[in-house]
């Protein structure tokens, strides 16, 4: 299981694509890829092999600058493409699920107290279309969203118990992508000219595209824009991380 995301200027499908393909001996029984993509959010996801999903981003013809990409080991749910990450949570009262999606999340790890925030979130008016626990992030970050991404996600992240590794984007956000880890491993990749910038698992995912690591520490939460990025900690103070460069193995 794996995570893969980007922000960059460029068509970022691909190496979210071979990003998830590095992360495929991890073993894994689904996977999918979200991107920003004409003022919305689109996705394709599938529980065949990542050369399938390629596939389908090509005849679908879905490309951006911002995405995120997940293979998934289920935990709660079962392997099924609607339980396959990433999940968007559509606003609340989406009940048919017609709404354009807002926001888009990949998570690897186990949210422990999933049932409790579902139901606080489905009295909210929230339509839940997965079994997974993951799919409450994603809500609990639209519920909470109030224009800054960053702000939302920091929030969310104080109600949850468990472990995780995300990636979180917004359809009113284009170019930011954020990322945390308490639990699971994250890394973050600064890529050409310091513009572009990555979060993936393991940096083996970003070989061939950046071998400038950061390596995140348990409890960091990191904003990713084009041509900055931000860090803090678990305590939400600003901190700086070594830019590490590492050894390309392919
Ligand atoms: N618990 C989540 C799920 O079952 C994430 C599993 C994973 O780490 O891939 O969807």
């Amino acid at each position: 299981c794996g995570i893969v995301a980007a922000v960059s200027d460029r068509n970022i499908v691909p190496i979210l694509v071979q990003g998830l393909q590095r992360l495929e001996y991890r073993g894994y029984d689904s996977c999918g890829v979200a991107v920003h993509a004409g003022g919305g959010l689109r996705r394709a996801r599938s529980t065949a092999r990542v050369a399938e999903l390629l596939q389908q981003v090509e005849t679908e013809q879905i490309d951006g600058g911002t995405g995120i990409a997940h293979t998934r080991w289920a935990t709660h749910g079962a392997p099924a493409v609607h339980n396959a990450h990433p999940h968007f949570s559509h606003g609340r009262g989406d009940e048919a699920g017609q709404r354009p999606g807002r926001i888009a999340l990949v998570h690897n790890g186990i949210i422990e107290n999933h049932d409790e925030l579902r139901a606080g979130l489905q009295a909210k008016g929230y339509h839940f279309s997965s079994q997974t626990d993951t799919e409450v992030i994603a809500h609990l970050v639209d519920s909470l969203y109030e224009g800054d991404l960053f702000e939302a996600v920091q929030s969310a992240l104080t109600r949850l118990h468990g472990a995780y590794a995300i990636a979180v984007f917004c359809k009113d956000e284009p170019h930011r992508v954020i990322g945390a880890r308490a639990g699971s491993p994250l890394v973050m990749g600064v890529g050409q000219d310091g513009r572009e910038h990555f979060l993936a698992s393991d940096a083996m995912a970003l070989a061939g595209v950046t071998d400038q690591i950061v390596y995140l520490e348990e409890g960091d939460l990191v904003d990713i824009q084009l041509g900055r990025y931000w860090l803090v900690d678990r305590r939400g103070d600003a901190v700086q991380r070594p830019v590490r460069t590492v050894q390309a193995h392919s």
